[in-house]
């Protein structure tokens, strides 16, 4: 199995990394791609068409700006998010865009950029079609592309679907092509991955550890890993010291900032726990207004794993760097059999996949800091999956907002009473974590489609927009 922890965590901005960092990333690389094959002079226009999920609730995601930035050459893991919104303004001002940066052509933000509500791409929920033209009118280049969660983009070339344009079957495969680089302890699942520590005698850290050195040097692993903790700071750290009202409609008020100055006022009266919610606060806020976050393993979700890495940092003896590098990679371990054998995307599985898989990471991450055996770090694993399992997808008005926000705070609070439960047991329990996963997949592909990304179902329909 080769996915690298730094494919799980990926610098990018908010508010969705299924929705507004997979589609920038495309974008940018059908734009990266005109210019590669020397086509990029001939075109005169570029049409993106957004279908399933994306067309549903892109608008709310903030698809559309994405798309824009990465047509524009820009990439979510470098885009200054106080840059992204004048670059859109002035596109849509001025009518026209620098393709790649480079090729400038007329466009429509509005008419160029195409939201399908309801029809979807047979590979998967979340597709996109981008279309560039010549001047005659004749098709230049014509490409299909997935963001498939977290964040990740499959190439019509990776499904083995390039035929596929506009059709509106539902297929619940989430086909990922594996990297085929040797790693020195490949697993595929929970069992093997346990096994595999225990035969070697290593922690589930050490073992991702090992592998992620196939693709570069221990220290440049530990060094991607200590920034990501870094922006997962300064996410927290921008997230609790600004206030006011995040975009899109709802009117929602950002909270974190007033809760820290309360916890702040009440000193020792605060728990740690009031912590830990404030921080996941903070981090889906920053997302939700489009801000610099870490997916972990996806935008919606990205509150948790920081949320309990600094409650780590807080409160386990002796936390150094190396602690959070075995956090991140034990976490890593675990989102890695999500993606490989179930889904991390709330558009194929609902939010049990998002929310539920990060819960799950940072429950088996945290519980390898208490000390947990890879048993334990496996039951930890498990119990913070087990009580996400059937959680939909329904975010109101289409916004990662709400029931986001607060979800990832609740989540937090799980996923560490989860690892304090199974670091108290001898690690032997009833429900395996593979049979957790089994169990997600199972049950994502019984959900209706109106709890998987829509907006079409759940809070999304009782909850009166105004
Ligand atoms: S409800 Fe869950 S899966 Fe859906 S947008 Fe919110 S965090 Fe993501």
């Amino acid at each position: 199995m080769a996915i690298s922890v730094f494919d799980l965590f990926k610098v990018g901005i908010g508010p969705s990394s299924s929705h507004t960092v997979g589609p920038m990333r495309a974008a940018y690389l059908f734009g990266s791609r005109l210019h590669d094959t020397d086509l990029l002079p001939r075109v005169v226009s570029v049409r993106c068409e957004l279908f399933g999920s994306l067309g549903a609730t892109g608008h709310g995601h903030g698809s559309v700006p994405a798309v824009v930035l990465g047509l524009t050459g820009r990439q979510p893991h470098l885009v200054d998010p106080v840059e992204a919104q004048p670059v859109v303004a002035a596109v849509r001002e001025a009518r026209g865009i620098a393709l790649a940066g480079k090729h400038r052509i007329a466009f429509s933000v509005d008419r160029d950029v195409v939201l399908h509500r309801t029809r979807r791409l047979a590979f998967h929920s979340n597709g996109m079609v981008f279309t560039a033209r010549d001047t005659a009118g004749d098709v230049v280049e014509r490409r299909a592309y997935y963001s498939v969660g977290g964040g990740f983009v499959l190439d019509e070339s990776e499904t083995g679907d390039e035929a596929e344009r506009s059709s509106t079957q539902v297929s619940s495969e989430s086909v990922i092509r594996e990297d085929t680089t040797p790693v020195p302890y490949p697993f595929a699942s929970g069992d093997e991955l346990v096994a595999l520590a225990r035969t070697h005698g290593l922690r589930i850290s050490d073992v991702v550890l090992a592998n992620e050195s196939a693709w570069r040097p221990e220290t440049e692993t530990r060094a991607g890993l200590l920034h990501l903790w870094s922006v997962m700071r300064e996410c927290v750290e921008r997230g609790t010291t600004t206030s006011g009202v995040l975009p899109g409609g709802l009117r929602v008020r950002r909270r974190a900032a007033e809760l820290r100055g309360h916890l702040e006022a009440e000193g020792a009266g605060a728990t740690d726990m009031d912590r830990v919610t404030l921080d996941a606060l903070a981090v889906n806020e920053e997302n939700a207004a489009g801000g610099r976050v870490v997916t972990a393993p996806t935008n919606g979700a990205a509150g948790i794993v920081p949320a309990v890495l600094h409650h780590a940092s807080r409160t386990v003896p002796g936390f150094d760097d190396d602690a959070v590098a075995r956090f991140l990679l034990t976490a890593a371990a675990i989102g890695q059999l999500f993606k490989r054998n179930a889904s991390i995307s709330g558009a194929e599985v609902g939010c049990q996949g998002e929310v539920g898989s990060a819960c799950s990471m940072a429950a088996g991450a945290f519980a390898e800091l208490l000390g947990g055996t890879p048993e334990q770090v496996e039951n930890a694993a498990e119990i913070g999956i087990e009580h996400n399992l059937g959680l939909t997808c329904d975010p109101v008005g289409g916004l990662v907002q709400i029931p986001c926000i607060e979800r990832n705070a609740v989540a937090s609070v799980k996923a560490i009473t989860a690892a304090r439960m199974a670091v108290r047991g001898d690690g032997v329990h009833h429900v395996s974590l593979d049979k957790a996963i089994r169990t997600m997949r199972a049950t994502g592909a019984d959900m209706k489609v109106k709890y998987k990304e829509t907006a079409r179902g759940g809070l999304a329909l009782t909850v009166v927009e105004c």
